[in-house]
């Protein structure tokens, strides 16, 4: 059985980057708390447990005095919660979904009603949300207090948030019922997309929200925000699954990216996705002549090399127990 791997894969720049600060952080420290996973990765997780690196759920759940944003941001309000509890906060925001949530919140201030594509409950996403958000709560306060901001009047007029997270038609339809406008009303739309969103899936919620938007005399602004990692690492998931009989993909159950790339290849040929090496099973590879294997964003590359260490001892040994 001949094993193949994907011209990309594996962990990115951005989860390295991140696990080095903390790496570095923790040296001077006995613990520090991370808010959410650092990475959706099981075994690296276990190690940094090891260090004093543990997962929490929020801040009202730390009993460190050190806590730690993950690669997927946080939205402003936990700044704030954190200073205000007197906590030391280590940031380990990828730089591109920095990038992502300061554009949120710039086509807030424009006034766009700002749709991210993505998985609602997905820690990436309510950060985005929430900066963008951030610009209707700051108004509303300001309209409170009194502050004269010609700027954030257009805001403080709106009844409602406007940033919504929606993967169809339907979800921005229903979202926009929900705060009582109706889509006729809606002058402005910024579509945006979780960085690890499959960017094929997200062309096609621009070209639904066009389709329906556009009858009312709507702008519609799309802006592909689905990170170059991941954008590289679709295509070569993709190049790989039309050549091989069967994929595997390494990362973690919670690794929407991981998930994604599963998804993508299954299209093309039956397609596992494992965290560990001993979740392979011998029948998905009876009759198999090429095997071809790629990694999510967060999967380390020694979890990668056990991957193809065990494709190559089971291999051995489905050969071994073929009769003469
Ligand atoms: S997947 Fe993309 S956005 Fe997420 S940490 Fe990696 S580089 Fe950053």
């Amino acid at each position: 059985m001949e094993i193949k791997l994907a011209k990309e894969m594996g962990m990115c720049f951005g989860v390295k980057m991140t696990l080095d600060r903390i790496d570095e952080a923790v040296k001077g420290r006995n613990r520090i708390d991370t808010l959410g996973t650092l990475v959706h990765n099981p075994q690296l997780v276990e190690k940094l447990n090891t260090q004093g690196i543990q997962v929490v759920n929020g801040l009202s759940e730390s009993t460190s005095s050190t806590v730690a944003v993950t690669a997927h941001g946080a939205a402003p309000e936990v700044y704030r919660q954190a200073q205000a509890s007197g906590l030391e906060l280590i940031d380990t925001t990828c730089p591109l979904v920095t990038r992502v949530q300061q554009l949120a919140k710039e086509l807030m201030e424009q006034g766009d009603w700002v749709i991210v594509y993505g998985d609602a409950s997905h820690p990436e996403v309510q950060g985005i949300l929430g900066w963008a958000n951030s610009v209707f709560n700051e108004a509303k306060e300001e309209a409170n207090e009194g502050t004269d901001d010609k700027p954030k009047n257009k805001v403080k007029s709106w009844s409602a948030r406007r940033a919504i997270c929606a993967k169809s038609v339907a979800e921005i339809e229903a979202a926009l019922a929900a705060t009582g406008t109706p889509a006729a009303k809606v002058r402005r739309i910024a579509l945006i997309s979780q960085t690890t969103q499959n960017t094929e899936w997200f062309k096609e919620f621009v070209r639904d929200v066009v389709s329906r938007f556009l009858e009312h005399g709507c702008e519609v602004h799309a802006h592909n925000t689905v990170c170059l990692p991941t954008a590289k690492r679709q295509p070569a998931a993709i190049d790989l699954a039309k050549e091989v009989d069967v994929m595997i993909v390494v990362g973690g159950y919670e690794s929407a990216n991981t998930r994604h790339l599963r998804d993508i290849a299954s299209d093309f040929c039956p397609a596992y996705q494992i965290e560990r090496p001993e979740q392979l099973r011998e029948e998905w590879f009876k009759g198999v002549n090429i095997v071809g294997v790629t990694a999510g964003a967060s999967t380390p590359d020694y979890v990668i090399k056990e991957v193809v260490d065990a494709l190559e001892e089971l291999d051995a040994k489905m050969h071994a127990e073929v009769p003469a």
